[in-house]
């Protein structure tokens, strides 16, 4: 049996898998701490939640803990945080968002190069990367950082770290992090020189279905697991929801759909522009693109709570919302809505609220208005796939993550990219089956993750409907010359401030 932990932004979830059935679930949340563009963790919390949710296991199916012989994980990416030699966490863990950095970041742009930093990690660089935020604990955790330390970049490094006393890595995370060079696939040693850092503090690299090892006696007896449990690297979560999504072949897309979402596709080029980011697949040997937005299933939960006043959202309210939003004629009569209300990541980078709707009249009423919604990011989504296809025709797309419960999400979404959306049937979210088919693959018992195409079949299928997909091709020019305006603005704003 194969114990998977997915290390989340909001969660942990911890699932035991005979093969690819998932056969138990359990979930404990993780306090985030948040003030002003800070964002974040406790490692203690992380380990308190796995090892709680594993109690849980143990209380509830302890002939399931029992048996469980291989441990992968997943989890958030791109996080900076300290340990000791013993792997104890000494700082807090700086989160993927956390925009603290930004003057440590200049400063690596200063000594280093933005150009030399985008060719070596093959994306736009920007003060969210680890290596930023590492030299931000330089400076103001000096105490912690002047100890014999190590660095994590990955949340299930941490675990993979505190139950095997190793420390590694997976291309997936290291490529998000700014310190890989991605041309090399190891650490970017000009660049360690350059801001007078430390490789060896560094984890190792190793793929995501190398075995790290085995969990150690003292760590299996305390938290209950048996005795040589094997641990896999496993990867980072794009790596990890690719895999769990099905996209195994170059040129596959799916979409998560989530409280933010992206589009993502396993590619053996990296990307063509520099708006689309472009990861370590989880061997490292070729790419995943992805279009990350900021602006999806939480632009829902704004509007049902601000503007549509219900006092809960759940999946009734949701329900009653769809109907009435089915009745409007895609389109909605020309009301239009840009969905940057968090700013955005691509194929546009917006910094700041940026959301509106264009067109209203006196007769838009709250449905309308949630159409307008769905379909604008289902066109902020169409944007993010033409910039990262470049002019490919996409046949079919797999949606997974919670938009995919709604009934009208997936059809607005066929028309609007003129492709059959498929929406998978699953119980435990990509992360988790992701994870379990690397262990899989980890212990030998596939050779290919095609063997494993038979996992994903789909509960529902969505097909464009033609006359839509010409109202919606309308639309979308619309859409983009409005997002294109917004832009330039934008740059002209940035222009000024440069100028003074
Ligand atoms: P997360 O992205 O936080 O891991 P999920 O994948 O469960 O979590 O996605 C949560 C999002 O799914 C919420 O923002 C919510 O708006 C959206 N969602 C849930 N149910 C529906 C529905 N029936 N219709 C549209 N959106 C939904």
């Amino acid at each position: 049996m194969i114990l998977t932990v997915d290390l989340g932004t909001t969660s942990i979830k911890l699932v035991v898998f005979q093969d690819t059935k998932a056969l138990y679930i359990g979930q404990q949340p993780i306090p985030t701490y948040q003030e002003d563009g800070i964002s974040y963790q406790r490692a203690d919390d992380w380990w308190k939640a796995f090892s709680d949710t594993l109690a849980a296991l143990q209380k509830e199916a302890p002939q399931l803990l029992a048996s469980i012989d291989t441990l992968c994980s997943t989890g958030q990416m791109q996080d900076c945080l300290l340990v000791d030699q013993q792997g104890n966490p000494i700082s807090e863990v700086l989160l993927y968002s956390d925009g603290r950095a930004k003057e440590q970041f200049q400063w690596i742009m200063d000594r280093y190069g933005k150009k030399d930093l985008q060719a070596a990690t093959g994306n736009q660089p920007d003060a969210l990367l680890s290596v930023a935020k590492y030299l931000w604990l330089k400076e103001h955790r000096a105490d912690q950082f002047n100890q014999d330390h190590r660095l994590i970049l990955g949340a299930k490094d941490f675990i993979n770290l505190r139950l095997t006393g190793k420390s590694y890595t997976d291309y997936t995370n290291a490529s998000t992090t700014g310190f890989l060079d991605s041309r090399t696939n190891q650490w970017n040693r000009r660049l360690l020189a350059c801001l007078e850092l430390d490789e060896f503090r560094l984890p190792r690299l190793a793929e995501a279905t190398d075995v790290l090892g085995v969990v150690k006696d003292a760590t299996a007896d305390e938290l209950g697991l048996p005795r040589g449990t094997r641990v896999i690297n496993g990867s980072g979560d794009v790596g990890a929801s690719t895999m769990g999504a099905g996209a195994f072949h170059f040129g596959d897309v799916y979409c998560y759909l989530g409280t933010t979402g992206w589009l993502a596709c396993p590619s053996l080029e990296p990307a063509k522009t520099p708006e689309i980011y472009t990861l370590s697949q989880i061997d490292g040997k070729s790419h995943i693109l992805a279009g990350a937005v900021l602006n999806a299933g939480k632009l829902l939960e704004w509007f049902l709570t601000n503007i549509g006043m219900e006092k809960q959202v759940n999946s009734q309210i949701y329900a009653q919302y769809e109907n009435q939003a089915e009745a409007i004629a895609p389109g909605c009569h020309g009301l239009l809505f840009l969905p940057f209300l968090e700013g955005e990541r691509s194929p546009i980078k917006v910094d700041r609220n940026r959301g509106c709707f264009i067109n209203l009249g006196t007769d838009s009423n709250r449905w309308q208005l949630y159409r307008a919604i769905l379909e604008g990011v289902g066109f902020s989504l169409k944007h993010n796939l033409d910039t990262m296809l470049n002019g490919k025709k996409l046949a079919k797309l797999n949606l997974i993550g919670g938009g995919s419960r709604s009934r009208l999400w997936p059809q607005i979404l066929a028309d609007i990219l003129d492709a059959e959306v498929h929406v998978l049937d699953m119980d435990v979210g990509a992360p988790s089956l992701g994870a379990a088919l690397i262990g899989l693959k980890a212990v030998g018992k596939v050779d290919d993750f095609s063997e494993l195409a038979h996992c994903f079949t789909a509960a529902k299928h969505y097909v464009p409907v033609s006359e839509r997909v010409s109202t919606y091709k309308a639309a979308y020019k619309d859409y983009r010359q409005h997002v294109d305006a917004l832009c330039e603005r934008l740059a002209g704003n940035e222009s000024d401030e440069g100028g003074g």
